[in-house]
């Protein structure tokens, strides 16, 4: 990016697009991003290294590799931006952060789960199997053949519910607009461990 778009990138629209997720980590990774991609000017170094530290932290709690250590080392690092940053920018950036940090959505993470279900590495999608008519819409929309299980035939009088196969979901979302029951559903990989270990 040019130094005149850098310049471009105002501030107060990093806040409002920040603002737009729902999820508070959500949030924090567009907001530092963004100042990252624009305002940052890289002339302090608490500003610079803190900002670009706080990025991999960010990235480590949506992924869901993150542990408790990680949210107080993030805390930490925007507790330094905020004193030492140089200009309003850094010391803005860091405010946005603390903000965040503290609301419980945020360590929700460390558990797998995210209540707004927008940090999409801690989601799955599935088929609530008893509700499932088998009417196939899903599986022709789904580009991953993730979705498996057979059309229901009238002269048959079998039921086997259709499914998505975890490891060849990419989470698109195009499933859960087209099914006309509305049976497909985002639960949080948690929640799936739980089911998975229930039926052991
Ligand atoms: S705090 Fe201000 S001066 Fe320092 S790196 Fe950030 S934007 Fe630049
Ligand atoms: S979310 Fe996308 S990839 Fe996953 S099952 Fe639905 S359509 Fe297929
Ligand atoms: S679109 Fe809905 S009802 Fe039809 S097969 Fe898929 S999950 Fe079942």
């Amino acid at each position: 990016m040019t130094e005149e778009k850098k310049k471009e990138i105002k501030m107060e629209d990093i806040k409002t697009r920040a603002n737009e997720k729902k999820c508070p980590v959500q949030k924090s990774l567009v907001f530092i991003e963004e100042f990252l991609a624009g305002p940052m000017c890289g002339k302090c170094f608490p500003c610079s290294l803190g900002s670009y530290e706080a990025g991999i932290k960010i990235k480590e709690i949506i992924e869901g590799t993150a542990t408790e250590e990680d949210i107080v080392s993030l805390k930490s690092i925007a507790s330094n931006m905020l004193v030492a940053s140089r200009c309003k920018k850094g010391k803005d950036t860091a405010k946005f952060i603390t903000e965040n940090i503290d609301l419980s959505e945020y360590t929700e993470h460390l558990s797998g789960i995210c209540s707004s279900k927008e940090c999409i590495e801690l989601v799955k999608y599935i088929i609530i199997p008893e509700q499932c008519t088998m009417c196939g819409i899903c599986q022709d929309v789904c580009k991953d053949n993730a979705v498996i299980g057979e059309k229901r035939k009238s002269y048959l009088s079998g039921y086997l519910s259709f499914e998505i196969v975890q490891k060849r979901c990419t989470k698109c979302g195009e499933c859960i607009k087209v099914c006309p029951y509305g049976v497909i559903k985002l639960i949080s990989s948690k929640e799936m461990a739980e089911k998975e270990s229930a039926k052991v």
